[in-house]
């Protein structure tokens, strides 16, 4: 029988081994017997000196770390970033320094909803996370598969991703939630059209698009910044499934995704994607229409014009799992020189929860883990000690600043370091009105085809039946502001949704 690779790995293993490695404790010590707890006699009891037993099974209770509260199901695979186009003129970032330069890398792709055993080809937004190892420190991009998100305030993301999780009560998928709470905040109408779109069960992880989402700032070797944002198109051509293979794919094959990106790597058929910026200056970001920093907006491609960047390649599979995907951590606040920050409060936040999740999930010296580990360079610093301490520890060096002993330095990199103002009256700022359908209205009349709306317009009523009527009703009026013939196109789809239903309380071809 034909089996594709993921099938094939332990036979590959086997193939590799001469003769079996010597089996150890964990400490070391070689192992007679693998077979046999020590016992009193041959019915038991065992014995608390059977250290053997003790090590195996305390470590067996200790297997699983916190499951990521979103972004728990995903892949990961290494590769290369090679730069193609010249944008010095925009920033200093060593990774760009030279056309043909390739700085080695990790990616992490994910569903966003779902829990670690969940299905691949649920309609969700997915991760696009990038981790750049340059001689300058990481550079994570932590993106997603959509230039916008469903919220622009951080203060509404514990919220939002509560909707689109469980019932705490019932344990449930809800979507009473997730409507409630969508069709109040109306800035997540751009978003829910995206999802609810072809895109929004795209073919795997290849075929689709990445984006860092955020404004993020270019910082040249003078110190002139502009505002930017990265985007990642796939070199294998945007492929969608249908929501009906989507869904039956969800009962045969859940780890479609997964299994998808590491046959195409162990088969040689390395995906690539082709990295673009759009650029704005100050100038541009002040008198822009949009707030250039809200995360529902995008900044429309003939207004800022892509520049291509360079190509990254992905050419090998983890070869541990745990190791190297379920411990792999990325935060936004992993910047280096010449890529900063800009005001965009849901990226302010993030820089904030990214490296406090890993905190807690993954414990204070994370970054010591391998594949977190800035490798191309050395972290030097006067942080010393903490649970699981596996590296060096800086050994000798003085921990503490500032010393007469030679300790690590400040870098020139600072010098240049563009300044801005910021002024302005300290409140709670509401955001909720700021213009939340113009560019919904063009992407679904200007960018959907007839035959796309129409889909769109299913897809929606697929998991807008479930929700109450009042909300059903609230959503209709939501996407009548886009412009009558969405508002109309959900209706008619709802009423032949209604007839067709036989609903059930199980969510069906989705995780919602
Ligand atoms: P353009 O015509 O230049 O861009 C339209 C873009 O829409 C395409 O380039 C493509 O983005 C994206 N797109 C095409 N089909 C779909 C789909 N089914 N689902 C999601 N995105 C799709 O016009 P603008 O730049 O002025 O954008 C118009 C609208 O397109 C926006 O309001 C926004 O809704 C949407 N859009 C814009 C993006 C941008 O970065 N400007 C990106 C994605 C969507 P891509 O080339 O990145 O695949």
């Amino acid at each position: 029988m034909q089996r594709d690779k993921t099938k094939e790995q332990l036979i590959d293993f086997k193939n590799s081994q001469k003769t079996p490695d010597r089996l150890t404790t964990s400490h070391g010590c070689p192992l007679p017997d693998k077979l046999n707890s020590l016992t009193v006699g041959p019915r038991g009891p065992v014995l608390l000196q059977d250290v053997q037993l003790i090590d195996e099974m305390a470590h067996f209770d200790r297997e699983r770390i916190p499951e990521r509260v979103v972004h728990a199901k995903g892949a990961g695979a290494f590769g290369y970033f090679e730069v193609t186009h010249d944008i010095t003129r925009y920033t200093k970032a060593k990774i760009f320094n030279e056309i043909g330069k390739r700085t080695p890398m990790a990616v992490r792709f994910s569903t966003v909803t779902g829990e670690s055993g969940s299905g691949d080809t649920a309609r969700d937004p997915r991760g696009f996370a990038l981790k750049f190892y340059t001689e300058d420190g990481n550079w994570d991009m932590v993106g997603n598969n959509t230039p916008i998100f469903f919220i622009r305030d951080p203060v509404l993301f514990p919220s939002f991703v509560h909707c689109v999780k469980r019932n705490p009560a019932t344990h449930m998928p809800d979507m009473d939630m997730f409507w409630d709470f969508n069709t109040l905040r109306e800035e997540s109408m751009h978003q829910l059209s995206f999802f609810f779109s072809d895109r929004g069960t795209p073919d795997g992880f290849r075929h689709m698009n990445g984006y860092g989402s955020h404004t993020y700032k270019l910082i040249d070797a003078q110190g002139k910044a502009v505002y930017c944002k990265f985007h990642f198109k796939t070199d294998q051509g945007i492929k969608n499934l249908s929501a009906q293979r989507a869904h039956q794919l969800l009962a045969d094959d859940p780890n479609y995704a997964l299994r998808d990106l590491y046959n195409a790597i162990s088969n040689g058929n390395y995906p690539s994607w082709t990295m673009y910026i759009q650029v704005m200056t100050y100038e541009e970001a002040e008198k822009w229409r949009f707030n250039p920093f809200d995360l529902t907006k995008v900044w429309p491609h003939g207004e800022f014009p892509l520049i291509q960047v360079g190509r990254f390649t992905l050419d090998r599979n983890p070869k541990s799992y745990f190791g190297e995907v379920e411990q792999m951590a990325f935060s936004p606040s992993n910047l280096v020189p010449g890529i900063d920050v800009s005001p965009d409060k849901m990226l302010q936040a993030r820089l904030f929860a990214y490296n406090d999740t890993h905190r807690h999930r993954l414990g204070a010296n994370f970054s010591q883990i391998p594949v977190n580990c800035p490798y191309r360079t050395n972290a030097r610093n006067y942080q010393r000690d903490g649970p699981m301490t596996v590296t060096d520890n800086q050994p000798l060096a003085p921990n503490y600043y500032p010393n007469s002993f030679s300790g690590p330095e400040n870098c020139k990199c600072g010098e240049n370091e563009p300044k801005f103002k910021v002024s302005g009256d300290v409140s709670r700022y509401n955001s909720a009105d700021d213009d939340n359908y113009t560019q919904v209205s063009v992407f679904y009349r200007k960018v959907l085809s007839e035959e796309e709306r129409r889909r769109l317009h299913e897809n929606i009523a697929s998991e807008l039946v479930k929700a109450k009527d009042f909300l059903q009703e609230r959503a209709i009026k939501n996407f009548n502001q886009v412009c009558p013939e969405y508002g109309r196109g959900v209706r008619e789809a709802l009423e032949r949704a209604k007839q067709r239903a036989n609903i059930t309380t199980a969510s069906a071809g989705s995780h919602l």
